[in-house]
């Protein structure tokens, strides 16, 4: 076993700073092509400009009839052809009107669209049930290009791609998408006492959750390819010789437990023995405090949580994911912050930054988004763990009032 010592590393004040710096030593990943179909949840490495107007000509935004405004002199007006959606439009007869249909071409020179529930129709005409002087040239008509010109950018380098840009991609894109390989990621966790959930436990062993967490955490995000998922005893040569293995295999590695000053905690040493750059260890925040991040010899991303579920949580959505992101390709890299009103402020304040498990209030009525702290008994509280939503964030020396604080979900 090593025994050298831990090279000094440089104090932190914030997550952010650590997730910067390790960032700032992490390339990201390679592009490839995929079809429309395979991109969602992935992230783009290209973007998407519209590759004609939005909408591609004048259509209409209502079923009626169309014509030039200042060709309606009396009430009625004769009729002569239709304008259907997926056809071209007909020729606009001088004083008539075409009959038209919502998402149809409107025919060149038509300038108003009149709802057909302002008029009384019949196959040839239509007389109008509104005042003449209530239409507006352009009424009902939405023109081509309003929602964007031809060239304008609707999704940028780096946006995931979920349901609504599938819109945008399915609308401009080619047949194929630019994005950013998936980050392929082994979970180990650590520790004698593991077993796995489900088997009878002696009173000495726990059953292992870090590891289902991070991997329902790992598959939900489609961005990332989980690899494997193990655990490892807390022996120096077993716990080596496992992630020596799965650093020539990924891009990231997401180690639990072992990381604290314990005799049994060969994370540290492991990670620095096999030529990875410890880049923080110990950050001011709790739970999670004793989290390490390293880059590996081939520049993979490792993040060493502590082993306790509640670090887990918090540390892995705080800063283990962004770092990912910052892999996979993503311009915004921090957790989404909901801001968030507390309804029982209990005014404790600690000099750390402070993630505090809270429940959403499913009874809110004001509108504001409110939570309530999850009654905890620390970081190893499961219960109050699995019973929580998401987290508030309170900075450093800040007495927990009632907010509104930031809050990132767990999920
Ligand atoms: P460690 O950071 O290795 O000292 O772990 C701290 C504590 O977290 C352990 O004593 C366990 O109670 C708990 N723990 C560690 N790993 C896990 C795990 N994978 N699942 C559930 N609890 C864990
Ligand atoms: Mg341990």
């Amino acid at each position: 076993m090593s025994s050298k010592p831990l090279p000094q590393l440089p104090k932190l004040n914030h997550p952010d700073e650590a997730i910067e710096r390790i960032c700032g030593l992490l390339p990201r990943l390679s592009v490839e092509k995929v079809e429309q179909r395979d991109a969602l949840g992935r992230v783009l490495a290209e973007s998407i400009q519209t590759d004609r107007p939005s909408p591609p000509l004048d259509v209409s935004a209502m079923d009626g009839f169309a014509f030039r405004l200042n060709e309606l002199n009396s009430k009625l007006m004769f009729v002569s052809g239709t304008s259907q959606a997926g056809h071209p439009a007909p020729t606009l007869v001088p004083g008539q009107a075409v009959r038209i249909f919502t998402g149809a071409p409107v025919p060149t020179g038509a300038d108003v669209v009149v709802k057909r529930e302002d008029t009384d129709e019949q196959a040839d005409r239509f007389e109008l049930k509104v005042e003449a002087s209530s239409l507006r040239v352009g009424q009902n008509i939405r023109r081509c290009g309003e929602n964007a010109a031809v060239g304008s950018e609707v999704l940028a380098v780096g946006t995931e791609i979920g349901p609504a840009q599938m819109v945008a991609i399915a609308t401009f894109a080619s047949s194929q998408i630019c994005v950013y390989r998936r980050a392929r990621v082994a979970i180990i966790n650590t520790g004698d006492e593991l077993i796995e959930g489900g088997s009878p436990a002696l009173p000495h062993q726990i059953r292992d959750s870090n590891g289902p967490l991070l991997e329902s955490l790992v598959r939900k995000r489609a961005w990332l390819q989980l690899t494997s998922r193990s655990r490892v005893a807390d022996r120096y040569e077993a716990l080596r010789s496992h992630i020596e293995q799965l650093l020539k295999e990924n891009d990231a590695l997401l180690l639990t437990g072992g990381v604290s000053m314990g005799d049994t905690d060969h994370v540290p040493n492991v990670l620095r023995d096999l030529g990875a750059a410890i880049v923080f260890h110990k950050l001011p925040i709790r739970p999670g405090k004793p989290i390490l991040g390293a880059v590996g010899p081939q520049g993979q991303a490792i993040l060493g949580l502590p082993g306790n579920p509640v670090s887990v949580a918090a540390t892995a959505l705080r800063i283990a994911f962004p770092v990912l992101k910052h892999l996979s390709g993503f311009g915004s890299i921090l957790p989404a912050m909901l801001p968030a009103t507390l309804v029982d402020p209990d005014q404790k304040s600690i000099p750390l930054h402070w993630y505090r498990p809270v429940q959403f209030c499913r009874d809110s009525t004001s509108g504001t988004f409110q939570v309530r702290l999850t009654p905890n008994l620390g970081s190893g509280d499961v219960v109050a763990l699995s019973a929580s939503d998401a987290f508030v964030e309170i900075p450093l020396n800040e007495s927990t009032h009632q907010g509104p604080w930031n809050c990132f979900r767990l999920e």
